[in-house]
């Protein structure tokens, strides 16, 4: 079977690994932490990085000490991962969710505007799959309403939106260094802003609220959501390569893309858009309904056939989990529910070699190709 993801770990990771190990200090307190905050944040235009367990916590610690609670609604995306709501349905919050762009798959933002209330506390943006989101609209929705702006980029590392970088433009943004991201560190994730106050108090709820004078005296509750110098030890060592590896998954999701030409009703993820270019984090293919079916008839056959593949999101506004819950109200979504049904991404990894992936995109074409319903 062709895994849908392999990272790719280097002789050059190893080896930095290694160093910090031998160097001894381990903790979250190292230097080598604070050096790969630093320089990740910079990529990203920010002037702080504050790095903690995985991607999911970069969200929920954001949320937590930016004082989102009860009452408080929250707009996001519904074509998204979980990360995104559970932190707000755990505070008590309420999501307000926005349907897809068919094209981008990205929030529509032109359906933004319309759900602003007086409550909304916040607007949570997605980069979604590694194109981003046309952000000047938004921007302007949130300097006009005086409502906070943050970004999930954890499927968007090192990318520019027109000039500034993906990352840098709200309050705060949020990565995560799983082992399918553009940089990993097995498990990991940060938040960068560029304000010092809340930088600071990321880290002090990061770090259990320990304060340099009163060390074990504590008014606020905190958590221990520290990252170790061993992570960011990797995290330093594969963030050099990190244009490399975006080069790479362009070069394979060209091949899909040339594998896909002469399939119609197969639709590739956008190469680029009037404000960016796709990183391709995963290669999104969108199946037409009448030809293909659902999109799992086909990931079916393509798993006989030893090719591993991955649905797209379900949408946030079905989630069982959400229905159940005292935030749950309805909402009519269908772009997402078809990019739910219809979509898939093939394997891409940076550690996968270049036969695993010729093998891979040759595999697909020939199945699509061929495709009889
Ligand atoms: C991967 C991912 C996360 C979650 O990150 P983890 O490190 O796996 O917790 C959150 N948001 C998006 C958009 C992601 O792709």
């Amino acid at each position: 079977m062709i895994p849908v993801n392999r990272p790719n770990i280097t002789e050059d990771d190893i080896e930095e690994v290694t160093r910090v190990l031998r160097e001894g200090w381990v903790s979250g307190d190292a230097p080598e932490v604070a050096l790969f905050e630093t320089e990740f944040a910079e990529i990203h235009g920010c002037a702080f990085g504050v790095a903690v367990p995985n991607g999911s916590i970069a969200i929920e610690l954001l949320l937590s000490v930016m004082g989102i609670g009860a009452g408080d609604e929250v707009i996001l995306p519904t074509f998204s991962i979980i990360s995104c709501l559970a932190p707000i349905l755990r505070l008590g919050a309420k999501p307000i969710f926005v349907d897809a762009d068919p094209h981008t798959w990205n929030m529509e933002t032109g359906n933004v505007e319309a759900l602003i209330s007086p409550t909304t506390k916040l607007i949570m943006v997605v980069h979604t799959y590694g194109l981003p989101v046309n952000m000047a609209p938004l921007m302007a929705l949130s300097k006009r309403y005086g409502i906070p702006l943050i970004e999930d980029a954890a499927e968007s590392h090192g990318l520019k939106i027109n000039d500034s970088s993906c990352g840098s433009f709200g309050i705060a943004s949020t990565f995560s260094f799983y082992a399918n991201k553009n940089v990993t560190t097995g498990e990991g994730g940060m938040i960068c802003t560029n304000d010092e106050q809340l930088y600071e108090r990321l880290k002090y709820f990061r770090n259990l609220t320990f304060r340099d004078s009163q060390r074990f005296i504590h008014t606020d509750l905190g958590w221990n959501y520290r990252f170790t110098a061993i992570q960011a030890a990797l995290g330093r060592s594969q963030l050099r390569r990190l244009k490399d590896s975006i080069d790479q998954r362009r070069a394979i999701a060209q091949k899909y893309g040339a594998a896909l030409q002469d399939v119609p009703g197969a639709t590739i993820a956008p190469r680029k858009t009037p404000y960016a270019l796709n990183d391709y984090w995963v290669v999104g293919i969108v199946l037409e309904k009448e030809k293909f079916g659902p999109a799992s008839d086909v990931r079916r056959k393509l798993a006989e056939s030893g090719l591993q593949t991955r649905p797209f999101f379900f949408p946030l506004h079905r989630q069982p989990v959400y229905l159940e819950s005292p935030s749950y109200h309805s909402q009519d979504l269908p772009v997402a529910d078809g990019l739910h049904r219809q979509g898939f991404y093939p394997p891409n990894g940076l550690g996968s070699s270049e036969k695993e992936i010729n093998d891979s995109v040759q595999l697909l074409g020939n199945v699509l190709k061929n495709w009889q319903t």
